[in-house]
């Protein structure tokens, strides 16, 4: 056992919390109380855990419960897909298994709700088998104890954690390591202000020895993608020219020319196109005729998704000119001399 682990083995025997999925780790218990955590706080959790054993003591009891049942003792936890899984896997479990989980990661991972760090809990915990979990707390213990900027949220981050935390690993008491390091982050190295001066792994510690702990774990800020919906309005002249717009304003795409566009934050009907302001303030003057709607066009830009249809129109009238400054009338053999974005050259593309 390196140091660190034996530390840390220590620290967990004097300070963690008496529950009963640790003093009793049955493969049940541990699953049901890392499904259960994955929505709450412990404190809750342990309510939730003692209904649900004393309605159903067994994982076989568990399995006989109708999903409504189930669904209303998990009441007030939300994401209601956790439970109806946590009920499809107790049935799995003695269909496939006669009610015992079976000892093996892989197939704990073919089971309805149970992902590699559940897997890898029930594995460690209630067998002993050598995995190790990641979970949030873990994440934080690691990052500030090698002083790792990598964001754990990137698919980098997810596997140099999952190395160093395998790496780390006490293989002789994977469960209690397991536990450990979860109950460490939880309520020595915690997320604000930890107490560092009072930390036994101190002397390891390479964000306190850095001065960046309030810096740890980094994560990649996910951009917030905005969805658009640009309904065209393909207007074309009895000659064949085509209203283009020119992209003025500040925003994607300017200076690039699109076509006359009903714009909304979701999608349109025919009918709520030509009813819009726009539409009407183009003065079509009911002399036209819609010959056709493309199939929608999924286009991805990194702050935003755009979905777009090209609604085709034909005028029965020569209208020489649209009053709208950013309007302007291109024969249709000069549109390929037109800067226009992508999603414009996919449609001309198609179309042609
Ligand atoms: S010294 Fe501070 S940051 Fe480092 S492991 Fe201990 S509590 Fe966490």
């Amino acid at each position: 056992m390196t140091e660190i682990q034996a530390t840390l083995a220590h620290w967990y025997e004097v300070h963690k919390r008496e529950l009963p999925w640790r003093s009793n780790p049955t493969p049940y218990y541990v699953w049901l109380s890392e499904i259960l955590l994955q929505q709450t706080r412990v404190n809750q959790g342990f309510d939730y855990f003692v209904r649900f054993i004393e309605r159903w003591p067994t994982l076989a009891d568990l399995a006989q419960a109708s999903e409504e049942e189930v669904l209303k003792m998990w009441q007030g936890l939300g994401y209601y897909s956790r439970a109806r899984n946590l009920h499809k896997c107790a049935r799995q479990v003695v269909e496939l298994y006669g009610g015992e989980f079976p000892a093996d990661f892989e197939k704990l991972k073919k089971l309805q709700g149970i992902g590699n760090y559940t897997a890898a809990a029930i594995a460690s915990i209630a067998f002993g088998l050598p995995y190790a979990v990641v979970d949030g707390n873990v994440y934080r213990v690691l990052s500030r104890l090698y002083d790792i900027d990598t964001p754990i949220n990137t698919d980098q981050g997810t596997k140099l954690f999952a190395d160093l935390a395998l790496s780390l690993l006490d293989r002789e008491s994977p469960g209690r390591h397991n536990q450990a390091m979860m109950e460490f982050g939880a309520l020595q190295c915690v997320p604000k202000n930890p107490d560092c001066l009072q930390c036994p792994i101190q002397s390891h510690c390479l964000a306190f020895a850095n001065g960046t702990v309030d810096e740890r774990p980094q994560k990649e800020k996910k951009l917030k993608v905005k969805t658009r919906y640009f309904h065209y309005l393909v207007i074309r002249n009895p000659d064949n020219s085509v209203y283009l717009h020119k992209r003025s304003a500040k925003d994607i795409w300017q200076n690039l020319y699109d076509f006359p566009c009903v714009e909304s934050e979701r999608p349109l009907t025919l009918d709520e196109i030509t009813a819009s302001d726009y539409f009407k303030s183009l003065n079509l003057n009911e002399k036209y005729l819609i010959s056709h709607i493309s199939p929608q066009y999924v286009h991805k830009l990194t702050h935003q998704t755009i979905f777009a249809i090209f609604v085709e129109i034909k005028i029965s009238f020569f209208l020489a000119k649209i009053q709208k400054y950013d309007i302007l009338l291109a024969l249709e053999n000069e549109l390929g001399t037109y800067p226009v974005p992508k999603l414009i050259d996919n449609y001309l593309h198609n179309t042609n």
